[in-house]
């Protein structure tokens, strides 16, 4: 604690003079980051192989999505601007100003992309920050700020601090130079967060867990819809929050919807994920197979994918059909590659199912029907809908769920006012 309480310290002095490094330097300074992830993106793809299991082709879009999201908010400090608004008798103008030292926790899923979704805006708006990465899974963000420092960013702007949740985080939230935290999770923890942080009133912006539904109407392009349900759910092994994990299909194809699904499921890759071929590699430690395989035990399985056998925490992709909505399965988020198929009558039975749950994240739409798409896009309760695909994140729009997957919205152009408070000026100007 007297380390985070010494780092927090050193950032609290960083943000007097990061705050008035001029708009067009501070944006030459992450763009010089975002060049520095660049020229290392392999050897960061590399060592999250290494230390969370990716496969090398999703480690390396992590990388390059690091220095995205820094090239895009690069672009943030020259046009951080506000409004004139008329008055009488004088000039009414409004600041985003930066909040000071911003806290953010990342989980273990997605080490790099999460990371720099908190720290980029973040810098951009003319905070310093503290971060504390997942102790599963610490090495790239260790990178991540050593590349910082080599692109010139100054002492305490950008301090990564691994170490327990318990301890490392706790003083995040607790400790009053602290002004905002950004956090990625569990929706246990991030509950608990967020009533720390109420003591103090201190902004929080919390991305926490997800079930998200998969609708196949009758009429959609079923093999479309199949053949790439699997990524939907399987993708990072399961591990993550925006994973379609429960299936909805319209009954009269739901055979053959099963049908089509079996081969794509058989078809995985599930391999050594420092393989070129690799889809899916294996689960991040022992603890999380135990915990993902207590979800199948005694489930009704269609059907399963393959796996290595050997060294590794490797679980089959499996689909497991749910009896009614009441299904642990179904219910809960199980972050690792299971996913529940259960049938629907029609697209209030649709939207009804899909809204039973306490997460609102994302989800999918299949039809043809534009009009349905519509009505179902707006009335299923989800931060993220995609139709007929499986897209969540692009870095230039808006991420984050409803209900209890979190609160407030990452990347995209609006995600810098969650990292400034609004300042109102007025100047006389009577004689
Ligand atoms: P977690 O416990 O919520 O951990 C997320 C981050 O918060 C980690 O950096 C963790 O540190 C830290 N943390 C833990 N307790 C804390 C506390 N009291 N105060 C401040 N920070 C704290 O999640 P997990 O244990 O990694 O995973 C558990 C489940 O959460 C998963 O199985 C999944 O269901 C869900 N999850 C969701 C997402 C998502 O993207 N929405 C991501 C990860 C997990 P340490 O781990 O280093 O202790
Ligand atoms: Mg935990």
């Amino acid at each position: 604690m007297g380390d985070v309480d010494a780092a927090v310290a050193r950032a609290g002095a960083a943000f007097e003079s990061w705050r008035r490094v001029a708009p067009g330097d501070r944006a030459r300074l992450l763009r010089r980051f975002a060049a520095q992830v660049d020229a290392h993106l392999e050897e960061l793809a590399r060592l999250e192989v290494r230390n969370a299991g990716h496969t090398i082709g999703n480690a390396r879009w992590e990388a390059g999505n690091v220095r995205d999201v820094l090239d895009y908010y690069a672009g943030a400090p020259e046009r951080l601007t506000g409004h004139q608004i008329p008055v009488p008798g004088g000039l009414d103008v409004t600041f985003h100003e930066p909040l000071g030292v911003v806290g953010v926790i990342v989980p273990w899923n997605f080490p790099m992309p999460i990371a720099g979704w908190g720290f980029a805006p973040a810098l951009a708006a003319g905070n310093t920050v503290v971060l504390k990465p997942a102790e599963l899974t610490p090495l790239t963000a260790l990178r991540l700020a050593e590349l910082a420092r080599d692109a010139g960013l100054p002492d305490g702007v950008f301090t990564v601090l691994p170490g327990r949740g318990s301890v490392v985080g706790e003083r995040f939230v607790t400790h009053p130079a602290v002004r905002k935290i950004c956090f990625t999770g569990s929706t246990e923890v991030g509950t608990r967060i967020m009533a720390g942080c109420a003591t103090q009133v201190k902004r929080v912006t919390l991305e926490l867990g997800g079930k998200s539904a998969n609708i196949v109407f009758a009429d959609a392009d079923l093999e479309k819809a199949a053949a790439t349900a699997p990524y939907a759910v399987f993708d990072n092994a399961g591990q993550d929050c925006c994973a379609r994990s429960r299936i909805l299909v319209q009954r009269q194809v739901y055979d053959r919807f099963l049908e089509l699904l079996e081969p794509a499921v058989r078809a995985l890759r599930v391999e050594d994920p420092a393989r070129e071929t690799a889809e899916m590699g294996p689960l991040i430690s022992a603890a999380h197979r135990d915990r993902v395989a207590g979800y199948v035990d005694g489930a009704d399985v269609a059907f399963t994918g393959s796996c290595p056998d050997g060294p590794g925490f490797w679980c089959a992709p499996t689909v497991l059909l749910a009896g009614s909505p009441a299904d642990r399965h179904w219910r809960e988020e199980v972050f690792g590659p299971v996913v529940s198929v259960l049938p629907f009558d029609d697209e209030a039975d649709a939207i009804r199912l899909a809204n039973d749950t306490e997460y609102g994240l994302s989800g999918s739409i299949w039809t043809r029907d534009v009009g349905r798409a519509v009505r179902v896009a707006r009335a299923v309760e989800s931060g993220n809908l995609s139709v007929n695909s499986h897209s969540s994140v692009r870095y230039w729009t808006p991420f984050g769920g409803m209900k209890r997957s979190g609160l407030g919205r990452e990347l995209g152009p609006d995600a810098l006012h969650a990292f400034t408070d609004v300042k109102n000026v007025f100047i006389g100007t009577e004689e």
